[in-house]
């Protein structure tokens, strides 16, 4: 089974270059250096190849062998003048290492089968996310698009946990986690102080076999209020950039937070994001910043 934000079906690539000439090391596992070194090698040109594919010293992450050197002014080796890839345009999409086939789509492995969706720091990702339209988790038994298997950023499997954790009912919190951002009788900082509410609430039930129970109580009880907050308030006039805003902090829970780094850290983690978006002039921007903060310096976000 495939599930996905419906925004990865609609998604392609404007070859704007931006993901090819930020800071960050674009890293490759040993096959994929080796692949390179026989295409260089067989088109005579080792010396480039020497100059662009550089061996890591230290064993790094899992998988990472060597990274891609940088032209002067930041840019990846291998972006051309138009903004396309040179060795995408030589030996085709296949070619590319993991990182670069995937980006920005964001698979994960879990025990409902691969889930999918993408990075907010891609600007086309940005554009299509900006609508009035709540964002949708689609399950199929087909994949939306064509992404490298086995190349998960995150693996969830809840049942792990024992049956009187609420990690144990992972899914279940997530969906309840998204209905509650999707709430437009309230503002977004509204949204965001009742899931901290019911997160706390969550995180001091009794840990012992009534939780299925409580839980239940606790959703059904969730439901009622925003039922009648539907009936009882319009619709919240939602300013600029509240939708954008709204479908990035659902996109966000949907890349499992809460399961990879537990309540508190992750109520942290949107305490922090929270704040920079309110400190900057452009939402837009601030979420770009937060998705790179994500992606590549994880804990500068999570420091109180
Ligand atoms: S940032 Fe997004 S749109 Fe721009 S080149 Fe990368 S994937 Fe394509
Ligand atoms: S190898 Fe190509 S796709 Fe990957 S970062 Fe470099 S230019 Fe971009």
């Amino acid at each position: 089974m495939f599930i996905y934000t419906d925004i990865v079906a609609d998604f392609a690539c404007e070859m704007c270059g931006t993901c090819c000439s930020n800071h960050w090391q674009v890293t490759l596992d040993e096959t994929s250096y080796r692949r390179n070194q026989a295409l260089f090698g067989s088109a005579g040109r080792q010396a480039e190849f020497d100059q662009a594919f550089i061996k890591l010293q230290e064993a790094a992450g899992y998988g990472e062998y060597a990274y891609i050197a940088k032209q002067d002014g930041g840019s990846c080796w291998f972006l051309d003048n138009s903004n396309c890839c040179r060795l995408h345009k030589e030996a085709g999409h296949h070619h590319l290492d993991a990182v670069c086939q995937t980006y920005p789509r964001y698979p994960m492995s879990s025990s409902r089968g691969i889930e999918l969706t993408l990075s907010f720091s891609c600007p086309a990702v940005l554009k299509l996310a900006d609508r009035e339209q709540p964002i949708a988790i689609i399950k199929e038994k087909q994949p939306p698009t064509i992404f490298p298997e086995k190349n998960y950023a995150v693996e969830v499997y809840p049942q792990q946990h024992r049956p009187w954790e609420p990690l144990y009912y992972y899914f279940e919190l997530e969906t309840h986690f998204i209905d509650i951002l999707q709430c437009r009788n309230l503002k977004i900082e509204e949204r965001l102080a009742f899931l901290a509410e019911i997160v706390r609430g969550i995180n001091s039930l009794p840990q012992d076999e009534t939780i299925g129970r409580e839980l239940t109580a606790l959703f059904n009880h969730n439901y009622d209020f925003m039922d009648k907050l539907a009936t009882d308030k319009p619709a919240e006039k939602l300013e600029q950039g509240s939708f954008l805003l709204e479908n990035f902090l659902v996109n966000f829970i949907f890349r499992k937070p809460f399961y990879i780094y537990g309540f508190e850290k992750t109520l942290q983690l949107l305490t922090n994001m929270w704040q920079q978006i309110n400190n900057s002039p452009n939402i837009a921007a601030a979420i770009i910043q937060i998705e790179l903060q994500y992606g590549h310096d994880r804990q500068s976000l999570l420091r109180k």
